[in-house]
């Protein structure tokens, strides 16, 4: 997987079977970890600074504020007051980071390697950016799946920033993880998760909409297009117990916006309201199974 410093590529592999594969030449090779998951960080020119975690790119300087903006800021300004906030994953820092810009009370993230939060720390800070240091967030080094079963706690949004569902990160996209979750999620609660590149995991997605539906009545999703996830636009679940959530207004998002003066790159209560329009080939994948007739 390495390359020596400014010589070669690194090759992401983790779509091996759609026949697709991703490269990114290395100008310099910074740290590896080899731990409880193999964690790789290397200079590239387009991408800036890049972590890998067991092949698959998981983060890059150049582009994470799409994803951790999206992941963050759709959730809480779907909801407009939220509280106490469970980030699962997310060991980088970035969504935490973006949710600390909200006025909430609390964030308990729960990271099951150490190893991830200490290399971002020291060798990408851009992305937590003091985030670790904040009073208001508690680390919890634990497993997910088995954080959420146990916790008795209750939260306004929970946001699953997991790896792809493999190693690890497979305890994050369970129907029983679901239920645990929505058993801490507060009446009229949020969650949101990364659900992956409909175009490449057309099957799998399908699948995973279905598991949501067994847990929530209202599964929605919306899209955003991270350039270093390559496949086309990802997807990320959009789960709550309220059903008008997903359908705030792009003035009433206006004016929770206003109220809180963030400064943005990616998210705006127009692109919040556009991600979740969906085209009909992704649409189509996540579609409810026609119910039988009695035809059949
Ligand atoms: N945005 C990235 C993506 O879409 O692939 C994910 C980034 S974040 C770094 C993913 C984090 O989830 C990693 O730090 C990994 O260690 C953590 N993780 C994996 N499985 C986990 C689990 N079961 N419980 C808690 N954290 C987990």
């Amino acid at each position: 997987m390495t390359a020596p410093a400014g010589a070669g590529w690194i090759t992401e592999a983790v779509n091996e079977e759609a026949g697709f594969r991703t490269s990114l030449k290395v100008t310099r090779a910074v740290r590896e970890v080899h731990g409880e998951q193999t964690l790789v960080v290397f200079d590239n020119p387009s991408f800036g600074r890049v972590l890998t975690l067991d092949g698959a790119i998981q983060v890059t300087t150049g582009d994470e504020f799409v994803y951790h903006e999206m992941m963050s800021h759709v959730a809480l300004f779907a909801h407009g007051a939220v509280r106490d906030v469970l980030v699962l994953g997310g060991g980088d820092g970035g969504v935490a980071r973006e949710v600390l810009r909200h006025p909430v009370s609390r964030i308990t993230l729960v990271e099951i390697d150490r190893a991830v939060v200490d290399l971002m720390v020291s060798e990408m800070p851009s992305i937590s950016r003091g985030a670790f240091d904040d009073p208001r967030l508690d680390l919890v080094i634990d497993d997910g799946a088995r954080f959420v079963r146990e916790a008795e706690a209750e939260f306004d949004a929970i946001i699953v920033d997991s790896p792809d569902p493999m190693g690890a990160g497979a305890a994050l996209f369970t129907s029983a993880f679901y239920a645990d979750c929505r058993r801490l999620l507060r009446p009229g609660g949020v969650m949101v998760c990364q659900s992956g590149m409909p175009f490449l995991t057309g099957g799998w997605f399908g699948g995973h909409a279905e598991t949501l539906r067994g847990v929530f009545e209202d599964v929605a999703f919306f899209l955003s297009t991270v350039p270093s996830y390559t496949g086309g636009p990802m997807a990320h679940a959009f789960l709550s117990t309220d059903p008008s959530l997903k359908s705030v207004s792009e003035a009433t998002l206006e004016k929770r916006a206003e109220g809180l003066g963030l400064a943005t790159r990616y998210w705006t209560p127009a692109v919040h309201r556009a991600a979740f329009a969906l085209p009909p080939y992704i649409a189509d994948l996540v579609a409810p199974p026609a119910p039988l007739t009695p035809e059949g």
